[in-house]
């Protein structure tokens, strides 16, 4: 006689789909940061300058929510205006930091961080000390390695983290089942260091390593179906946006030359 299953002990974790809500970490969405808030609790992307606690903390109120109801804090690459007040936030909330390794020795501040400018307003911004601005050193609980993925489903969250280069080495995006992307600085939009005016309009953000790379994962994102992209600084963007951004980076990095803007007008 078969043996009856005996009653499972396992409990669910209810997925639902997430909202996602935007920070303003400057005003004019010059810089953001974003929550990925679900039936209970949530988790955060990016952190903003040093100094940013105040303004999520004035978010997650407007939600109805504290930094105990943040489960993750996940930083997508090592810049200050997205790592900048990730260990005081991780100090409040007790949740922990998810990060890529290949950016884990400017997280550490054993490394100091290298910027490629993309423009002008790249140019002028690294001589300004915002971008050196230094932040609390952090090692990071959760580290991605090469190409791995991570499921944020013991999270409650539909969807994955994945390494996507080319902006820094160890940039990483959140892709979201409810074809959401948040892909920090792997395309930006507006004018100056994004935000501002025009944010329908992709724009290289002020550093980028690598065009090519960058270039390739957002034809894949897109190709992949995603339908909004949540971003550092502007947006978010649509597809056809970014796929239009995608192509002329394609041709920047081939040397032919590039119809429309792709940057910055210069002065
Ligand atoms: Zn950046
Ligand atoms: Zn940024």
């Amino acid at each position: 006689m078969p043996m009856a299953h005996p009653p499972s002990l396992c409990k669910d974790y209810p997925v639902s789909v997430p909202e996602i809500i935007r920070i303003p970490i400057l005003p004019f969405n010059m810089v953001n940061a974003h929550l990925i808030k679900k039936d209970k609790g949530a988790i955060l992307v990016d952190t903003g300058i040093p100094g940013s606690e105040k303004k999520i903390e004035r978010v997650l109120r407007q939600h109805q929510l504290t930094f105990k109801d943040i489960e993750l804090i996940i930083v997508t690459h090592a810049h200050t205006d997205h790592a900048g007040s990730a260990a005081r936030i991780r100090e409040r909330s007790g949740a922990p930091i998810l990060a890529h390794k290949d950016d884990v020795d400017y997280y550490t501040r054993k490394v100091p961080m290298s910027y490629c400018t993309t423009s002008w307003v790249g140019k002028l911004f690294v001589k300004t000390p915002v971008p050196h601005e230094p932040y609390e050193a952090f090692e990071p609980d959760i580290l991605l390695e090469n190409a791995e993925t991570m499921s944020l489903s013991d999270f409650g969250v539909e969807g994955v983290i994945r390494h996507t280069a080319g902006h820094t080495p160890g940039s990483i995006a959140v892709e979201l089942t409810s074809e959401d992307v948040l892909v920090g600085d792997l395309v930006a939009s507006g004018i100056l260091i994004g935000g501002i005016a025009f944010t329908g309009h992709a724009i290289r953000p002020p550093f980028e390593d690598d065009p090519q790379t960058v270039s390739q994962e957002l034809q894949r994102l897109v190709g992949s179906g995603f339908k909004r992209f949540h971003m550092g600084h502007g947006g978010p963007l649509g597809a056809d946006e970014v796929m239009r951004h995608a192509e002329s980076l394609r041709s920047l990095a081939a040397g032919r030359p590039v119809r429309g803007r792709l940057g910055h007008p210069v002065p």
